[in-house]
């Protein structure tokens, strides 16, 4: 049997936020309990591309040097272009406090303890670069 093949919550298993390339997890609680939380707002399964990263994998997708994903906060959520603005206020009902659509890309990333920093990015751009951190004051 694969190592962390088991499910942490009733719909997530820990090797869906593992490292995609060395297997390494990191799974901060809140970040799981968030997800499942929204999982049944949202009312149909969250596919995620990225969980945790290690420092290897997350330069080599050009990630934050900061990134949320190093520290197990983060996952990036398949949502199709056209529902990320919904999905995106469904994710902040439930707590978390980073998000950048990713459009086209069909992707959206959620993190926790984003401390009020919020990027977004323009419907048409992707790149982490490009971001544009707004700040939105404390979390209503
Ligand atoms: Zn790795
Ligand atoms: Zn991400």
């Amino acid at each position: 049997m694969q190592p962390n093949n088991i499910f942490v919550s009733p719909h997530f298993r820990l090797t869906e936020f593992q490292c995609r390339c060395c297997g390494c997890v990191k799974l901060h609680p809140e970040l799981l309990v968030k997800l499942e939380r929204l999982r049944d707002a949202w009312g149909s399964p969250l596919l995620l591309t990225s969980g945790f990263r290690c420092e290897k994998h997350n330069k080599k997708v050009n990630g934050a040097e900061a990134s949320l994903h190093l520290l197990g906060q983060a996952a990036d959520v398949v949502v199709l272009e056209e529902n990320q603005r919904e999905f995106m206020e469904a994710a902040e009902k439930e707590g978390f406090d980073q998000f950048i659509p990713y459009g086209k890309r069909n992707f959206v990333h959620l993190g926790i303890f984003g401390r009020d920093e919020r990027i977004s990015l323009p419907v048409n751009q992707h790149k982490w670069e490009m971001a544009v951190p707004v700040h939105a004051g404390a979390a209503a």
